[in-house]
């Protein structure tokens, strides 16, 4: 491609240039950055970059490999943030519902996994304690225990427990008076 002038500014010129450190909104990132191999038409005077509809093909794909690469490494660092010292890989594989072994792997290899287990495996890393106040929102029983994570006071827990029997009552009216105080 022959540089041509900036329909932007008048006086650069327009020619590939390398994107690195240019950041997309990609998906669930709104600030993703390209690396050094992608090169897109830009102005080396204003620095606008000119996207058609081939260019925009092509950041597309860059985009969709460094996604791949950033959902792989922010999973790997969580796992390696909650496991073992949090929790066991095992338990936290039950916790969050994936099949045995499937944490090893994402720790270990390449793998992609899905947005919403990288977005789980995230906040539990953030605040390890929300392991423990998993656990106990997925039982079936003693609702009122559940929420255990440190409340701030025992007003806090008393709030949450009668918040989330309401909650609970909405769902799954019991036969003959709800405990959910009027609601259906
Ligand atoms: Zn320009």
């Amino acid at each position: 491609m022959k540089p041509t002038s900036c329909p932007a500014c008048g006086a650069g010129k327009v020619a590939p240039r390398s994107a690195d450190g240019v950041r997309f909104g990609y998906k669930n990132v709104p600030d993703l950055r390209a690396g050094p191999d992608l090169r897109v038409p830009t102005c080396d005077r204003c620095g606008e970059i000119f996207v058609g509809e081939e260019v925009a093909k092509q950041i597309d794909q860059h985009m969709e490999r460094r996604y791949a690469e950033l959902v792989v490494a922010k999973t790997q660092l969580a796992i390696n943030r909650l496991t073992p010292t949090e929790v066991s890989r095992r338990d936290l594989e039950r916790l969050v519902g994936v099949s045995a072994g499937y944490l090893s792997k994402l720790a270990h290899e390449a793998r992609e996994p899905s947005s919403p287990i990288a977005s789980v495996l995230m906040l539990l890393a953030e605040d390890p304690a929300r392991v423990e106040e998993l656990r106990h929102l997925w039982h079936d029983k003693d609702r009122r225990q559940a929420v255990t994570s440190p409340a701030k006071s025992f007003g806090e827990a008393e709030r949450r427990a009668e918040r989330w029997e309401r909650e609970f009552a909405t769902c799954f009216p019991k036969s003959g008076g709800a405990a959910g105080g009027g609601l259906q």
